[in-house]
């Protein structure tokens, strides 16, 4: 790995601190991810590397040049709905750039001991966390969803006290940026209008450059870029089910990605109001509240962004179109999940019954979907297409194509009828024409590639963590490998499709990480 000094070292002083990691004993590779080493053009397998090896679990390393000393950036942030005042890398580390075959990439440890930043905290991660942040980064990635990306997990036998006392790791995080709406919102809110110009500008450079081009305000015109990625990532995580835990503005990436993996869950049964952060008391960042928690961090970040503005309904015109942007995403999102190529009056009625279904039995999300994929790939011939040979599942769907997806329902009536609604929309509906190299007709090859057969449930995380501690990483190494083709029917992997077991309910993630 070539490091560099990074872009964001160059904006100065004000905007972070130069320390060195802290050193941790022993260390041990946990995982590595193949993908996320070819973003940098390193070699997919496991690195023999001991400098390596060193280096990202935070220890010094012979001969590194001076101006490649790490550092801690500042930022602030609402947490919980209230302002909290500085925060800052607490245990993240940024220690360069690197120069890869996609570009440029800062590479930041997490977990890699106390910063000025760290307040009460002792600037490691746990073991557990750390798995749980390689796994879903990756995975994340591998659904197509934008997020910050994992290079590596290593772990050390160094003890870290939480509830009990477990040991250590670190990430290796990759990003263009972790620059989030809190690094404005603390210049901003300090009065230090200069540097928020100076940060601004640096964001729009690096990597809003058209916000240049627009007519008008550039901050704005960033306001209102910042505001369109946002709603379309807000919408592919309702679309998959997902639940960030704790989406304070100082975890929102400037650049729309999934940043600060802790207490995420995939849904399992379709709950709208679950709350999948143990912490989180009140329910405020609950599945369903998630777009409106998005929106009101956006007006903070518009709030911050009004010392470079002409006045605050320059910040209003940016954030307004959010109430458009969402609906739209989710429902394009939606659409393709359902095999539908065309956005149509009505088809919010048609995904919001379907909702309302599942949530009233609380029916498997994931599993809902890929069998909806899997009976409308098998009913091909139903749509007057050919009849495929089925070689998407292990197991033939007994009886009519659809059986598998309505044994789902204990009360299916609400269900068949929604069924026939959804069949005559598809059969309206004008997509591209039909793969002729493929058996499967255009609508369920759209919905098998929308649908994702394996996601990282709790449970499966829990399982790979539980065996990790106790030295085996076989199962850590099997379920990254399914999530990296989440999409894909692989023969072997049927455990990590099926339904969570009981114990899955029971299982209790907090914020301490
Ligand atoms: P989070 O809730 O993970 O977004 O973290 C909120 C703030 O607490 C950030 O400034 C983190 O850097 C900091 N923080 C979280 N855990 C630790 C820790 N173990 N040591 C030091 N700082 C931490
Ligand atoms: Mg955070
Ligand atoms: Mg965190």
């Amino acid at each position: 790995m070539q490091l560099q000094v990074s872009r964001f070292e160059g904006l100065g002083d004000a905007f972070h601190t130069r320390l060195p990691a802290t050193p941790l004993p022993s260390p041990h590779w946990v995982g590595w991810s193949a993908e996320a080493a070819a973003l940098l053009g390193l070699a997919p397998e496991l690195p023999q590397d001991e400098a390596l090896l060193q280096r990202l679990s935070g220890n010094p390393v012979p001969n590194m040049p001076d101006d490649l000393m790490p550092l801690a950036s500042v930022y602030s942030g609402h947490q919980f709905g209230h302002w909290a005042g500085q925060l800052g890398d607490g245990r993240a580390l940024l220690l360069g750039e690197h120069e890869g075959p996609q570009g440029r990439h800062e590479v930041q440890l997490k977990g890699a001991g106390r910063t000025p930043y760290s307040r009460g905290g002792d600037g490691r991660a746990v073991l557990r966390s750390s798995i749980r942040e390689f796994l879903c980064s990756e995975a994340m990635h591998a659904l197509g969803i934008p997020t910050t990306r994992a290079l590596c997990v290593t772990g050390s036998p160094a003890p870290v006290r939480r509830e009990t006392v477990e040991t250590a790791a670190v990430v290796t995080r990759l990003a263009p940026s972790f620059i989030r709406f809190g690094h404005f919102e603390h210049f901003s809110h300090g009065g230090r209008h200069q540097e928020l110009r100076q940060l601004a500008d640096f964001v729009i450079d690096q990597f809003y450059p058209e916000c240049r081009q627009a007519d008008g305000n550039p901050y704005a015109a960033l306001l209102a870029a910042v505001t369109r990625r946002s709603a379309e990532l807000v919408a592919q995580w309702q679309a998959v089910g997902f639940c960030h835990g704790v989406l304070n503005t100082d975890n929102m990436s400037i650049l729309g990605l999934t940043l600060d993996y802790g207490p995420f869950q995939f849904l399992d049964g379709f709950d709208p109001g679950h709350v999948c952060n143990h912490s989180d008391q009140s329910g405020r960042y609950a599945y369903s509240r998630q777009p409106n928690i998005v929106y009101w961090n956006l007006f903070c970040l518009g709030q911050a962004l009004l010392p470079l503005l002409d006045d605050t309904q320059q910040a209003l015109d940016a954030l307004e179109p959010y109430k458009t942007l969402f609906p739209t995403a989710l429902q394009r999102r939606m659409n393709d999940k359902l095999g539908l190529a065309e956005l149509r009056e009505g088809d919010d009625t048609l995904t919001e019954d379907l909702l309302q279904l599942l949530s009233r039995e609380r029916t498997d999300y994931t599993i809902f979907w890929r069998r909806l994929s899997l009976a409308q790939a098998a009913s091909a011939d139903y749509a007057g297409q050919t009849k495929p040979s089925f070689p998407y599942s292990t197991a033939q769907p007994p009886g009519h194509a659809w059986q598998p997806v309505r044994d789902l329902f204990l009360q299916p009536d609400g269900f068949d009828s929604w069924w026939t609604r959804w069949q005559q929309r598809l059969a309206t509906d004008a997509g591209p024409a039909c793969d002729p190299a493929s058996q499967l007709d255009r609508v369920s090859q759209r919905m098998l590639r929308a649908n994702p057969r394996v996601v990282l449930r709790n449970h499966l995380g829990e399982l790979a963590i539980r065996q990790a501690k106790a030295g085996n990483l076989s199962a850590l190494q099997r379920l990254q490998a399914a999530l990296a083709r989440p999409y894909d029917e692989m023969r072997g992997s049927e455990d990590l499709a099926d339904f969570p077991p009981d114990w899955a309910a029971t299982i209790s993630i907090s914020c301490s990480s």
